[in-house]
């Protein structure tokens, strides 16, 4: 028997949405199935399994229950039809963009200032595998509408950090429906919990599961969900890229999802509150962090997004010199990259996530020496603040 009511609200869903937990006298907790292959059956069940005929797994690069049960999870927490999960989140990138690109005769069209590592991604995709692609300033509106009304696919991330910009996604699917173009927005940043992509009818969402969904900063995964359900060739796309998750990994995301909702409301709370605190000190020239009234596109935030999330960034008035200071002072916000897990972090983009791009490079994407990232994470806000402000303190 089901015990589990489907259409709960998102908590309830993060705590008892696993679906082989929720029959009678199963296991509260999933099991994790670590094993690489399966029984088959008779020669005669092999033949149905293998023709498709019948559901069944075979080796854990194709399926695996554990796995299984985290895509499930996480399709219905984004309020899609089916998920497949990956090795990372850049995998799950790969996957999209291949699964995608199918077919499709115009460019791979994405943005200047999408995560570095799909950048690279996508860059290397055109040099080795003559892929096109083609990178739009996505602050110029314009040009970004009309990109995307001619391309073969497009991949977007909104809000893309460091400096929390946004994309129009009404607009960007108004201009894709018209040339059936397949639009992938990469959610990791804001979250299920504080956007829906698939609201606004884009065909693919990604995650990296190592961010926030996870949330524990142990584990890198990644997954891929499609609106409507996914076709054999997709499951094929992602079975033959090689890039599937582990039965561990995926029992420490179900694990992470656990808490994914009471989370979020303490990163989007304790974030807000930082962000408005450096805004109100001197040293700052700037806090970039959708939802201050001051961010530029305060309007459209209220469009797509539900809260601002747990990531900020903000620049110094002196510069390099006052930010490299302030990493240095701080005693218990940490310095990784990375973003989403219980710790507060805190990075230069300039020196680490940003340091392949030429300094050229960087001051026309808008990332200045002296900017600072920050994630927020769990701790007591007062224990945050006071980290702040003795780093501060010149
Ligand atoms: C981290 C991240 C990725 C890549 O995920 P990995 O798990 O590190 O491969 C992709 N997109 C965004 C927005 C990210 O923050």
């Amino acid at each position: 028997m089901k015990l589990y009511p489907p259409k709960t609200g998102f908590a309830t869903h993060c705590i008892h949405g696993c679906p082989d937990t929720n029959v009678t006298n199963s296991p509260v907790q999933p099991s994790i199935a670590q094993t690489s292959i399966f029984r088959l059956g008779s020669s005669a069940d092999a033949e149905a399994i293998f023709s498709g005929s019948k559901a069944g797994y075979v080796y854990s690069r194709f399926g695996n229950p554990t796995v299984a049960e985290l895509a499930q999870m996480i399709a219905e927490l984004e309020g899609g039809g089916e998920a497949l999960i990956t090795s990372s989140g850049t995998a799950a990138v790969l996957c999209a963009v291949t699964a995608a690109m199918e077919g499709r005769s115009g460019p791979l069209v994405t943005h200047r200032d999408i995560y570095g590592g799909s950048f690279e991604l996508v860059g290397m995709l055109s040099d080795i595998y003559r892929l096109p692609v083609e990178l739009v300033d996505s602050t110029d509106n314009e040009a970004w509408i009309r990109a995307v009304s001619r391309a073969g696919a497009v991949l977007l991330e909104t809000p893309c950090n460091p400096l929390m910009r946004l994309i129009d996604l009404e607009r960007t699917i108004a201009a894709a429906k018209a040339g059936n173009v397949p639009v992938i927005v990469d959610n990791t940043v804001a979250t299920p919990f504080n956007q829906q992509p698939f609201d606004f009818e884009v065909d693919w969402v990604v995650h990296s599961l190592s961010k926030y969904l996870n949330g524990h900063s142990d584990m890198i995964g990644g997954c891929l969900i499609h609106r409507t359900g996914l076709s054999s060739r997709h499951r094929a796309i992602h079975k033959n890229l090689g890039g599937t998750v582990n039965a561990l990994d995926a029992w420490l995301v179900i694990r992470g999802l656990r808490t994914f909702a009471l989370r979020m409301e303490t990163h989007n709370r304790q974030a807000l509150s930082v962000a408005n605190w450096l805004a109100a000190r001197p040293e700052v020239a700037q806090v970039h962090y959708p939802e201050l009234p001051s961010h530029p596109q305060a309007s459209l935030f209220r469009k797509q997004m539900t809260h601002g999330g747990g990531l900020l960034s903000f620049e110094f008035k002196r510069g390099e010199t006052a930010a490299v200071q302030f990493i240095d002072r701080l005693r218990l916000i940490v310095h990784a990259v990375s973003l989403g897990g219980l710790e507060s972090l805190v990075v230069r983009p300039a020196s680490s996530t940003h340091r392949g791009m030429s300094s050229e490079t960087r001051r026309l994407a808008g990332i200045s020496d002296g900017l600072v990232r920050l994630s927020i994470g769990l701790e007591n806000l007062d224990d945050i603040l006071a980290d702040l402000d003795q780093a501060l303190a010149t």
